[in-house]
């Protein structure tokens, strides 16, 4: 059905999507630095396939990568490699310049330079459109990104939208919310909660916990983005996004409620709120009618049927943790910096 090469394959979104591309008998070449979110125990399920194949490659080393977009010849091009965490891009936002902007612009200039013809779908987030109070953020609405993080992929998505224009580059851009499920790294909200509770620590809050965040299932994402590529228009923008927002407080009270119902809670297992990270966006929140109405997508699992099969993954996956760079979670978890 077609050859599709995906970058930052190693980590959460990239690996479920590879996960799906092979269900649906596409060929997928992964291609990840290999760096601390990255984990080859996200690819284990499939890294045997007859129709899967890894190289590790930087988004940097344009050389390397030339070759292998020149050898393989994509369809397509998903586009997830990034640095992605919002606290390690204010504790050092250089990396995030490199792999983001520059990562992008590598690709863009093969595309350009080799001629190569692959329709390459560019993954960013709905941070971009920074913090929103009321209503929810349209395609067309203004960037105003708040952490280095958030302005690395705005300036990727404008240098995506830029070679389209210029350059004809077949490429579309994708807005999605915040993600849950299985893979993810422990770093992140959701998976370092439950770390925590299967570990009998503290639940670290930011603030007083009110931040709020549109949470989409990874399935639902992935299955977006292969509709956009089959199906989305050329040069266009798609938010993806569920509509259903939930503060983080909320989000730890599911959690709460649904470990009691698996396991005994530990004495320590306790919110604690903790020093609000800087520049905390208070709400993200996406008007995602766009691909819903030209695209007919929507997305199937709601919240808490997907954090149940969220929880029960960690649960039944506890050695994903070890697989990791323990000292650096530990590290991490403790104080949610
Ligand atoms: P992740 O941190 O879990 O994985 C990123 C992967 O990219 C890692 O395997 C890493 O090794 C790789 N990588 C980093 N720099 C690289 C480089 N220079 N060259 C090659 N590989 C590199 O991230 P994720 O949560 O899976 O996010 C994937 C993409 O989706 C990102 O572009 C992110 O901005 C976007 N996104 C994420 C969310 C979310 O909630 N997680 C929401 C919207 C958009």
């Amino acid at each position: 059905m077609g050859k599709i090469l995906v970058t930052g394959g190693l980590g959460f979104i990239g690996s479920n999507l590879i996960n799906l591309l092979l269900k649906r008998n596409y060929k997928v070449l992964n291609i990840d630095k290999v760096t601390y979110a990255s984990n080859f125990y996200n690819v284990k399920n499939f890294d045997k396939h007859k129709n899967y194949k890894f190289i590790k490659c930087d988004l940097n080393n344009q050389k390397k990568l030339g070759i292998i977009l020149s050898k393989y010849k994509p369809d397509g091009i998903f586009n997830l490699a990034a640095e992605t965490h919002v606290d390690r891009s204010i504790d050092g936002p250089k990396n995030f310049m490199y792999s983001n902007i520059i990562g992008t612009f590598n690709i863009l200039e093969i595309l350009r330079k080799h001629k190569i013809k692959a329709k390459l779908i560019h993954i960013s987030t709905d941070e971009v459109y920074g913090d929103v109070i009321k209503g929810r953020s349209k395609e067309n609405g203004v960037y105003r990104p708040s952490s280095p993080y958030a302005a690395s992929k705005a300036s990727s998505d404008h240098l995506v939208s830029s070679y389209v224009r210029t350059y004809k580059i077949p490429a579309i851009v994708t807005n999605c919310s915040n993600n849950f499920g299985p893979r993810q790294h422990p770093e992140k909200l959701i998976p370092k909660l439950i770390y925590n509770i299967l570990n009998n620590k503290k639940l670290p809050i930011y603030g007083k916990g009110k931040n709020s965040r549109e949470w989409i299932f990874v399935e639902d994402h992935c299955e977006a983005l292969i509709k956009i590529f089959k199906k989305g228009k050329l040069g266009e923008f798609y938010n993806i996004g569920s509509n259903y927002n939930l503060n983080n407080l909320a989000v730890v009270k599911k959690l709460l409620s649904l470990a009691k119902k698996k396991i005994i809670l530990g004495r320590n297992v306790k919110i604690k709120f903790v020093k609000d990270r800087p520049g905390h966006d208070m709400r993200y929140a996406i008007d995602s009618r766009k691909i819903k109405k030209d695209l007919k997508w929507s997305p199937k699992i709601n919240f808490n049927n997907g954090l149940k099969k969220t929880f029960d993954w960690y649960y039944n996956n506890q050695k994903y943790y070890l697989k990791l760079n323990r000292k650096d979670i530990l590290r991490r978890l403790g104080t949610n910096k």
